[in-house]
């Protein structure tokens, strides 16, 4: 096979960049962002009192790259791959304790991982678990793009879905509030002294699934109210937890605003899976590595990746491969935008009406992702720049930053920086090879 020809900007380009004097200075940086492939280029100076210690002037192009940082696969798979492993630490400490600041005791505590849904707004073609065809008479192969799309069009509800996935957030609010709610029933006690004796903890992810709505994925961990270290002030089963978990879910319900002065009932879906976490004792159904990747794997992946970007007009979706289903779920939460209090959906058409984050988690239930990013800074901070003198610290030092644009300036850059991600990649595979299979508190990638 012979190699495509290159277009002139192209060629040129790279023969720009080779003849660059700063080359070698350039790869570096590409490989500090880990082959990010959009970077931010920054402009900017660093001051020690009135000595410039750093300035992007020295740099190639004048500007110094740094991660886009996003964290879709999809749109750039470095800082998908750096994410993913941040969240995969942040649930793992969570859940097994023992690192990350987090304590060693929280394995004992009461853990389930649960699954909260949507409900049904219509028929969608399926993948039966019971084997059984789908509903329109026929099997789906795993990847048909028909999956998730409405059996009946015209009766599917697209501006209920849209309605569920605007008032998701509050929702899943009224949700912890009922578990409590539940517990302390459970356990003979009104809400106040159930909550003086024990913390709800938990991170919950956000899934897109292929039918545009979203599901939950959710850790929950029952601590001692002060202190994360010691167990529930009442003694739960994860079982018990499990099904308070599952008769809060049932029962939640939340009036939202349809707008024009309606409202609507939200629920969640009868669909619910609860598991119990391995604790000490190993008997649970799930280990914290699992959940972990779980959780780390999820946070990472979007179904709609083609709606995402904000700018895009519905249009031009279709022409983008953007499913049907979809589009008829943004042209809904348009319609919906128009009505007296729901302008606002406007803003999250291309989320399909979902305004909540894809991450969140309870306070103290783990690290923090800013935490892990700062230990990350800190030490390739000092391995890239051993500090040969100690730092005065009574000089302050003062550093400001310009953006100047994001992505490659032509295509040349992008094809090196494309070779830079392959042997990085390469790298990673070699040294996963060498420790397989990984350890069970390592991330499975
Ligand atoms: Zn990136
Ligand atoms: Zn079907």
């Amino acid at each position: 096979m012979s190699a495509p020809a290159l277009d002139p900007w192209t060629r040129e380009s790279l023969i720009a960049r080779a003849s660059d004097p700063k080359r070698e200075r350039w790869l570096e940086q590409v490989r500090r962002t880990g082959a990010c492939r959009h970077p931010i280029r920054l402009r900017g100076v660093v001051r020690r009192g009135d000595e410039v210690v750093y300035s992007t002037a020295d740099e190639p192009d004048r500007a110094l790259m740094v991660r886009c940082g996003n964290r879709r696969e999809a749109c750039c798979p470095s800082c998908a791959h750096e994410y993913r492993g941040d969240m995969w630490q942040l649930v793992y400490a969570g859940l097994a304790g023992g690192r990350k600041g987090v304590p060693e005791s929280v394995a004992g505590h009461p853990q389930v991982f649960a699954t909260l849904t949507a409900p049904s707004f219509g028929p969608v073609h399926t993948i039966r678990d019971d084997g059984r065809p789908c509903r329109c008479g026929r099997r789906h192969d795993d990847g048909d793009p028909e999956l998730g799309s409405a059996i009946d069009p015209t009766s599917y509800d697209y501006e209920g879905a849209v309605l569920w996935n605007w008032h998701a957030p509050a929702l899943w609010n009224r949700f912890v509030i009922e578990l409590g709610r539940v517990l302390a029933a459970d356990a003979g006690l009104s809400e106040r002294e159930w909550r003086q004796l024990v913390r709800v903890a938990y991170a919950k992810v956000a899934e897109f699934q292929a039918r545009g709505l979203v599901h939950s994925h959710i850790a929950v961990r029952l601590d001692g109210a002060e202190d994360r270290a010691m167990p529930p002030g009442v003694p739960v089963s994860p079982g018990e937890l499990c099904d308070a978990i599952r008769e809060a879910a049932a029962g939640v319900r939340l009036d939202g605003d349809a707008g024009d002065g309606e409202t609507v009932e939200l629920r969640f879906g009868e669909q619910l899976d609860t598991r119990v976490l391995a604790g000490d004792d190993d008997s649970g159904e799930l280990s914290a590595g699992k959940v972990a990747g779980y959780v780390a794997k999820y946070s990472c992946k979007s179904s709609h990746e083609q709606i995402t970007s904000r700018d895009a007009e519905p249009d031009s979706w279709r022409d983008k491969g953007v499913p049907e289903h979809l589009i008829e779920m943004a042209a809904a939460a348009l319609r919906l935008s128009e009505r007296a209090g729901l302008r606002r959906i406007a803003r999250w058409v291309h989320m399909l009406g979902f305004r909540g984050h894809f991450v969140t988690k309870s306070r103290g239930y783990s690290t923090t992702l800013g935490e892990l990013r700062a230990a990350r800074a800190a030490y390739r901070a000092e391995q890239n720049e051993p500090a040969d003198e100690p730092e005065d610290d009574s000089i302050p030092v003062v550093a400001v930053w310009e953006y100047v644009g994001s992505g490659y300036l032509n295509p040349g850059d992008v094809l090196l920086a494309a070779g830079v991600e392959a042997s990085l990649r390469a790298g990673r595979e070699a040294l996963l090879d060498l420790r397989r299979g990984p350890p069970a508190d390592e991330p499975p990638w």
